[in-house]
């Protein structure tokens, strides 16, 4: 019976998973052995079988005990000593093992023989055996001492030491040691043949079979649930089936503001005053999760509870809990987080991102009504974050953004910082005030009026047409009508035009490859023809053309406001001349010292370099009869610091060179213009021709200034005439020289050299 015991505890063992496993499987294994040799002892009347039976249930009781000795170093935790214990264990048992299998050979362990009359089946079994201890029984008794010492001391140790929740594990293995020792000793003592404390052995076996593999310490467990509800941080409420509470652990006690004396049975009525439920409401779900926030002494907490519903196996309601977590600090991280990766630092409105996101949202919830993208954008804001630093710049841009805040504020509104400079805006078409955001603008523009540079903001306004045109595509658009209004001083709005895009593209292509065209010879001089009052060809406008190698022939028109606008027009303006004097060179040489040529000026240019040096310098280089190059200047150039030009007009007359006022009608025009304006010559702009034909008005205003330069001493010119009937006019005007398509075209130096420089 025992026997089948022992097997079934080995078997469950050995299925164990535990680490311990492997060695209470030894324990077990080795202790069937004596169990079986003792139950061989008792049941055999043969000597010989005797012998054998006592060789090996004195060898397998030494190596149990050895292997007893290793479990119970893992088992009260002495690891280690593991090498000590099991080094000396080993030898001992080595040692006593051989001995006792040498009994066969010195006889000097045991002696056992039969009595008379004895036999297998007299009724008791090994009554009538007679065992004979010899001297190295007492010796293998001895060493079976130190191998029960050994754990004793061990088990005694940690039972002292462990906490009391621990020690029935040890407890219960120490009782069954001293038994089973006690046992022996009383075996040993009445020198029983058959070893009956092998019972008690066995017993010790099944106890480190229950203790080491199946038991789980009950006390242990409701210590440390209790542990773990007293002290973790999450609020815990357990109700009976009837809902009545009848736990609150202390942090449901702080959450639910329940004094330490306030009795347990409150903690449902606090709860629901929490989650805001009344008593029918919270009875209806089996179990349910929420997020709850309360309000105290100002400071807000978020709690997540969750409340579930325990059943018994048969279904039966045995009870619920409820698990309250306060996610105040995690929240309120979360949501930081999340405000910081959706928001600009500096200024605390939307990134691009999440600006992006939201144009796309409210443009597809909205699908009926009209939006404009609004960007802004500082002029030189990276001169003024030099200038004036990153602190004021900072500053600037708070209050660009605080702009967006106050002036466009309404429901369907959404703007955000887009760039370091350039804050975006989608708001509705009707919704929209230019004149008050103008003005904002401007007063935004205002907190740097103390500084040398005026801060000026411009906005970019696109009309939403395509609403599946990505929301970066949108803003670009209201940036190209930003680009339009750089150069323009007054201008601050601009809406966008969809040729607006194609004009900065092409500016673009125009500026980075101006310098190329001029290296390349792309850029050339044309030439057309000015004839007196005679016929006779006096000179030449030398004006310029542009031969691009894919555009092919181009115009002025199409390039010189570009150039205009970003300076790079001197560049142009200088080739040009040096063509001029290189030509008038050339003529020189070739004895044709009766044609002029007449060159523009742009008023860019006189902002970019020192004209009248760079004129002078050319005219000097191709050692050139000053008075054969003409300069055309148009009034424009009065508009600012007037006296500094009036300075250079003179300088360059001065110099010797013939100054013509070119477009003279055009645009600004006045006649007091004229009257302070130091010139040689007045090109009458083609605008009054046109006007002639139908307009008398135009014809009294022409003969005027015609009239008023005569008497000036200074000579006219006139530009764009077309037909014979213009000629016979401005003749009887009495202006002198004519140029226009009626003479010439513009053409090629060669072109212009066969025509006229042959026929003289
Ligand atoms: P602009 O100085 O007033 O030059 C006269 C313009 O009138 C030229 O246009 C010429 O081709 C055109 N024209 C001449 N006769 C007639 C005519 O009978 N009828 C009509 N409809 N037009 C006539 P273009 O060559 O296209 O030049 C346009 C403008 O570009 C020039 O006006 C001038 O302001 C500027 N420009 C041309 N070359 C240069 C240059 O090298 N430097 C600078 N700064 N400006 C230049
Ligand atoms: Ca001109
Ligand atoms: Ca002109």
């Amino acid at each position: 019976m025992l026997v089948l015991v022992i097997v079934f505890c080995l078997v469950r063992t050995v299925r164990s998973d535990k680490e311990i496993a492997p060695l209470v499987s030894q324990c077990l294994f080795w202790l069937l052995i004596p169990l079986v040799s003792n139950m061989l002892i008792a049941l055999s009347g043969n000597v010989e079988v005797l012998r054998f039976s006592f060789t090996v249930y004195f060898i397998s009781s030494t190596i149990l005990l050895y292997n007893f000795d290793m479990f119970m170093v893992k088992y009260c935790h002495f690891e280690q000593y593991k090498p000590l214990v099991g080094k000396v264990t080993q030898a001992l048992a080595a040692i006593d093992a051989i001995s006792i299998a040498l009994n066969y050979v010195f006889g000097h362990t045991f002696e056992v023989s039969v009595a008379a009359g004895a036999g297998s089946n007299n009724g008791t079994p090994g009554s009538n055996i007679v065992f004979t201890s010899l001297w190295y029984h007492k010796i293998h008794l001895l060493i079976s001492a130190v191998f029960v010492l050994i754990p004793l001391v061990m088990l005694v140790v940690r039972f002292v030491k462990s906490s009391r929740l621990y020690r029935d594990r040890y407890v219960g293995i120490l009782i069954a040691c001293l038994f089973s020792i006690f046992w022996e000793s009383f075996h040993i003592f009445v020198n029983d043949t058959v070893d009956q404390s092998v019972i008690g052995i066995s017993v010790c076996g099944i106890f480190i079979y229950i203790y080491a593999i199946e038991y789980i310490p009950s006390i242990l467990m409701e210590e440390m649930k209790t542990t773990v509800l007293t002290t973790v941080s999450d609020g815990v409420l357990f109700f009976d089936d009837n809902r009545k509470c009848i736990y609150v652990n202390p942090a449901a006690r702080m959450q639910l503001g329940m004094s330490t004396s306030e009795s347990t049975r409150a903690g449902f009525e606090k709860l629901l005053a929490l989650t805001g439920e009344d008593r029918e409401e919270s009875a209806q779900y089996t179990s349910k999760k929420m997020t709850c926030t309360k309000i105290e002494e100002g400071e807000e907490y978020i709690y997540d509870i969750e409340f579930h519903k325990l059943h018994d196996l048969q279904g039966k309601l045995i009870g619920s809990f409820a698990k309250i977590q306060d996610t105040t600090e995690r929240t309120k991280r979360e949501n930081l987080n999340k405000f910081l990766a959706t928001h600009d630092k500096l200024t605390g409105i939307y990134n691009v991102d999440r600006f992006y996101e939201e144009v796309r949202n409210v443009l597809s919830e909205n699908p009926d009504k009209d939006f404009y993208i609004v960007t802004s954008d500082i002029k030189d804001f990276k001169l003024i974050n030099d200038r004036f630093g990153r602190e004021y710049a900072d500053k600037l841009l708070v209050r660009t953004a605080d702009l967006f805040k106050e002036k466009v504020n309404d429901p369907l509104t959404r703007y955000g910082r887009i760039g370091s400079d350039k804050f975006g805006c989608l708001i509705e078409k009707s919704a929209f005030k230019e004149d008050t955001f103008r003005m904002a603008i401007q007063e935004v523009g205002n907190i740097g009026s103390n500084t040398v540079i005026p801060i000026i903001i411009h906005a970019g306004v696109y009309e939403i047409e395509d609403r599946k045109m990505p929301v970066s595509a949108m803003l670009d658009r209201s940036f190209i009508a930003i680009a339009g209004i750089k150069n323009d001083a007054e201008r601050r709005i601009a809406y966008y035009e969809e040729n607006a895009r194609d004009e900065m593209l092409w500016s673009q292509k125009v500026t980075e490859q101006i310098d190329s065209a001029i290296t390349t010879g792309q850029i050339v001089p044309y030439l057309q023809a000015q004839v007196s009052r005679e016929g006779k060809v006096v000179g030449a406008e030398v004006l310029v053309r542009w031969i691009h190698p894919e555009e092919g022939f181009m115009p002025p028109g199409k390039f010189l406001s570009v150039l205009e606008k970003n300076g790079m027009i001197a560049k142009i303006d200088r080739y040009i001349w040096e063509c001029a004097c290189r030509i008038l060179r050339r003529w020189s040489y070739e004895g044709r010292n009766d044609l002029y040529l007449s060159v523009n000026i742009s008023p860019k240019d006189f902002y970019v370099m020192d004209v009248p040096a760079e004129i002078i310098g050319l005219a000097d280089k191709y050692e050139l009869d000053r008075g054969r190059l003409r300069l055309e200047i148009t009034e424009t150039i009065m508009m600012d610091d007037i006296d500094e030009k009036l300075k250079t007009i003179d300088k360059l007359r001065e110099a010797g060179f013939i100054v013509e006022m070119d477009d003279f009608g055009s645009g600004y025009s006045s006649l007091n213009m004229l009257k302070d304006m130091p010139v040689d010559v007045l090109k009458l702009d083609m605008i009054f021709l046109k006007d002639t034909a139908y307009n008398e008005r135009t014809k009294k205003i022409m003969s005027l200034i015609i009239d008023l330069a005569k008497s000036l001493d200074v000579p006219v010119i006139a530009e764009g005439v077309e037909t014979v009937e213009q000629v016979d006019l401005l003749t009887k005007m009495g202006c002198d020289y004519f140029q226009g398509y009626y003479f010439a075209r513009p053409v090629s130096l060669d072109e212009y050299e066969q025509k006229n420089l042959n026929a003289s």
